[in-house]
Formats: structure tokens, C-alpha cells, sequence
């Protein structure tokens, strides 16, 4: 993006991340009108605090069904669709394990595996019942919980570029702790960092040029901790209850809506480099960056991005599908 003066950037500190929204006009007022958007959001939906439109779903696990806003109830069908997909890496209702192995909070432990396959019960999408004409959502079992960590950004920033757009803003960028969206763009297009995996936080493996699209990554290195030499990450494997194994460091997904960024990060996370690039032949409008393990980076395709390659140890690899 032009490294200018008419470009005016405000931060906050919201869902425990750092925000940063960029503005070509100096409007203080309208950036205090979108951060107070953002917390409205994160007050309806986050589950790491005592009260949320979802903890009153989550406290009323097994026992009664909780009339929501439709807002929510949307984001929760979405997420249930999601879920049911055929090996589904997302599950919305994985809270019991996140709740238990909390990684990237105080208290972090490797469960028992017979704890693990206790709460792997709580954790069936099917028994998240919907009900439209109520707006209510039902978890069966007692001890279930939802949780849209990962998918709520995505959410939110989409929330923030419609809000924009209403306000008759042409040009703005939203950065939600490393979930990004943006409405139209500047000169040259913006430009959009991809992070390098476990080094300073302001290394980056390349550069990326966007118009009008979302940039969104999930990476191992957001959150883990490590005991007796086993790294354990907070992108959960919905089948074992233990964190996704395989030669992924990264996720990128490039696409108009934040929310499909956010949640195919983790579809593509569960598929692999391989399965993620076949799924994505179908989905033209969706595009990813895997990074790899072995520093490989392999584009599913290049359409509505370009890539700046900023570290030659990283190599750049053809997809084979
Ligand atoms: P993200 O940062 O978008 O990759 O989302 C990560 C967050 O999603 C985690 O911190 C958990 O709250 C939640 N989560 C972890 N594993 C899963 C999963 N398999 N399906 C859905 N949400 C998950
Ligand atoms: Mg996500």
C-alpha cells in the first residue's frame, strides 16, 4: 500500500489482539466507531469471558435451548454447515478439548488420553440443534460447548468492511491479529506481509498485493507450548482431540469474505498441502499459500494476488494437482 501521508492508522487492543485499522482520511470518530463495532461483536460471541450470547448457549448445555440474535444464530448455522462437511477438519463444537488443553493460556497440560476421549464425545456437531423460527440454538449433552474462534475474525472483519462501505469510506484496511480485510484499493493495490513461522513477529517469508480481498492465515506458531519435546499447537484435530499433524507451518487464504478465509484456513489445515490444492479446483474464489515444514511454499493458484518472495531460504513449489 502507498507508504504516504494519506494514509492514517489507528490501533486498539481487542479479542485479546492487536487492531489495526487503516484510514485515508483523518477521521478519529469513525475509527472509534469501528473498534466499538468489533467489541459489540467479541461481546456476542467470545467464549473466554463469563458472559456471551455463546456461554448462555454453552452454560445451557443439556438443559434448554437459548434464543439468540440473528446474527449469531447465522455465524452458528454456518459454523454447524461447516462442520458436517465430509472430513471436516472444523468443528465448532471442539470446545471441551480447547477449554481443556488451553493452550496459548495460563494452565496449558497434555490431557490424559482417556480424558481426551471423554470430552472427544462432548464434541458431535450434530447434536448442536437449530432451531430458525426461535433463533434458538440447543446443545443436547451437558458438558458441550461451541466455540468460534475460528471463524469469529473473519466474521467480524467483514462486519467492519460493510460497516465502511455504509459510511461511504472507499479505501480502508482492517487487521484483526493477523486476519485481514479490505475495501477497495490504493494505488498499487495494499500490501500484505505473510509471516514467517516461529522467528520475531515481524519476520516475513513474502509480501502479498491485494485489491478488494481478505488475507487470512492460520499458523502452529500463533499458539502452542512445548513439553518433553513435542510442540503441541492450538489447531485441533476434531477426530483424535489432540493438534493437527502434518507438514504444515501455515495456511494463507486469499478471498472476498474474511469469514471463508477463516474458516477455510482450518478446512485446508485438516487437508494437507496435497487434498487442500484438489478441494481448491473447484472453489476458484478461494486461493491459499501453504508453508511447510521443510520452508516449501506451494500457491493453489495465483489469481487475485501477487506473491514478493522476501526470504530465499523459503522455496517456491508448483502445486501438483
Ligand atoms: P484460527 O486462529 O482461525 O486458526 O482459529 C484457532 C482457534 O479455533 C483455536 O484457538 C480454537 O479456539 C479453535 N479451534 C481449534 N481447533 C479447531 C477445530 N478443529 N475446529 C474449529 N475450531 C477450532
Ligand atoms: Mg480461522
Amino acid at each position: 500500500m502507498p507508504d504516504d501521508d494519506r494514509v492514517y492508522s489507528y490501533s486498539a487492543v481487542l479479542m485479546g489482539s492487536p487492531i489495526l485499522l487503516k484510514l485515508f482520511s483523518h477521521n478519529e470518530a469513525l475509527a472509534a466507531q469501528v473498534f466499538r463495532l468489533i467489541k459489540q461483536y467479541e461481546d456476542l460471541l467470545t467464549v473466554n469471558r463469563a458472559c456471551s450470547q455463546v456461554m448462555d448457549i454453552n452454560l445451557a448445555a443439556g438443559k434448554h435451548p437459548v434464543a439468540v440474535s440473528r446474527p449469531v444464530f447465522e455465524l452458528i448455522r454456518c459454523a454447524k454447515a461447516a462442520s458436517l462437511l465430509e472430513n471436516s477438519a472444523f468443528n465448532l463444537a471442539i470446545g471441551p478439548l480447547v477449554k481443556r488443553w488451553k493452550i496459548g493460556f495460563q494452565g496449558d497440560s497434555v490431557p490424559p488420553a482417556d480424558e481426551i476421549n471423554t470430552l472427544l464425545a462432548l464434541t458431535d456437531p450434530t447434536e448442536v440443534v437449530l432451531d430458525e423460527a426461535a433463533c434458538s440454538v440447543f446443545l443436547t449433552r451437558s458438558g458441550m460447548e461451541i466455540d468460534l474462534g475460528a471463524i469469529a475474525k473473519g466474521y467480524i472483519a467483514d462486519r467492519v468492511r460493510d460497516f465502511l462501505r455504509k459510511q461511504g469510506e472507499t479505501l480502508g484496511l482492517i487487521n484483526l491479529g493477523g486476519n485481514i480485510q479490505t475495501l477497495g484499493s490504493p494505488e498499487g493495490g495494499w500490501t500484505v506481509g505473510v509471516k514467517k513461522p516461529f522467528d520475531a513477529a515481524d519476520a516475513l517469508i513474502g509480501s502479498l498485493q491485494i485489491e478488494n480481498k481478505s488475507v487470512v492465515t492460520s499458523g502452529t506458531y500463533e499458539r502452542y507450548f512445548e513439553r518433553d519435546g513435542t510442540r503441541y499447537h492450538h489447531i485441533l484435530n476434531p477426530r483424535t482431540g489432540y493438534p493437527l499433524d502434518n507438514e504444515l507451518d501455515s495456511v494463507t487464504v486469499i478471498s472476498t469474505d474474511s469469514i471463508d478465509g477463516d474458516l477455510w484456513t482450518t478446512l485446508l489445515y485438516g487437508l494437507g498441502v496435497e487434498k487442500g490444492c484438489a478441494a481448491l479446483r473447484v472453489r476458484p474464489d478461494i486461493e491459499a499459500i501453504f508453508v511447510t515444514k521443510a520452508r516449501e511454499i506451494v500457491f493453489s493458484s495465483m489469481h487475485h494476488f501477487r506473491f514478493t518472495l522476501l526470504d530465499n531460504r523459503y522455496r517456491l513449489t508448483g502445486n501438483t494437482v
